[in-house]
């Protein structure tokens, strides 16, 4: 990559989902993601593509003009999966320049790997629980991890299509509160908006009252952007 950052698009937008929904921020979002969710609305972001390549400083600079010129000080560093590890360098490279210039940082973790060098450093981790309906799984080693390290500057998110995805989530849920761990922290059931569907209103009464009526352990929160622009439009 030759010292270049892979990115996608960088763009202002406010939050669309998990606990920050509504707040205006920047997104840095990378290209390039091997996870391979089959849910997945961001696929055109998986290609790792040398085309995408630019300077930290070129992208220092779009993340101050898109932020109204510094005045926006949120940053969320998306992706693709920004903790690939080709990506890894280079995001710390970022993170420590922002962190230099008082932002605020957010980073959407995969939940495939625990990055200490990035986590340390960073405000606040988004982290994947990856539910049944993905394809992909988290290993529940990784989510002790963040709770034991991270505990305060973490929200776990969990993509729920259907009663097997909420069951899962509930099963990772009591056998991490089994293990003596602090559960008192914030995790999103997320329900499944899908690209061209409509919006399933059925789906979010149903996991509203499942989470209701099995422990009330997690706070159900949609994607309000694909409310407002639909489930189909990048960089809201
Ligand atoms: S990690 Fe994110 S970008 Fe990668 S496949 Fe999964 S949802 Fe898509």
């Amino acid at each position: 990559m030759n010292g270049k950052h892979l990115i996608n698009s960088i763009y202002r937008a406010s939050e669309g989902e998990g606990i920050f929904v509504g707040r205006p921020q920047v997104f840095v979002r990378y290209q390039g993601c091997a996870v391979g969710c089959l849910n997945c609305d961001s696929k055109d972001t998986w290609e790792f593509s040398d085309s995408s390549a630019q300077s930290l400083d070129l992208i220092l600079n779009q993340v101050y003009e898109e932020g109204f010129q510094g005045s926006i000080k949120n940053v969320s560093i998306t992706g693709g999966d920004p903790l690939h590890p080709a990506h890894v360098p280079h995001v710390f490279e970022l993170v420590k320049r922002l962190k230099d210039k008082k932002y605020y940082i957010n980073i959407e973790a995969a939940g495939t790997r625990v990055v200490d060098e990035i986590f340390d450093l960073v405000d606040f981790i988004s982290f994947d629980f990856k539910t049944p309906s993905t394809g992909v799984k988290t290993p529940l080693r990784n989510v002790s991890k963040m709770i034991t390290q991270y505990q305060g500057k973490f929200q776990m998110k969990a993509v729920i299509f259907d009663h097997a995805d909420f069951e899962a989530t509930l099963e990772a849920f009591k056998s991490l509160q089994k293990e003596g761990l602090n559960m008192n922290f914030p995790w999103v059931l997320t329900p499944c908006y899908n690209v061209g569907e409509k919006f399933p209103m059925e789906r979010f009464a149903e996991i509203i009252s499942i989470n209701e009526a099995n422990g009330a352990h997690f706070r159900v929160i949609g994607q309000q952007h694909k409310w407002i622009f639909g489930p189909d439009k990048k960089q809201v």
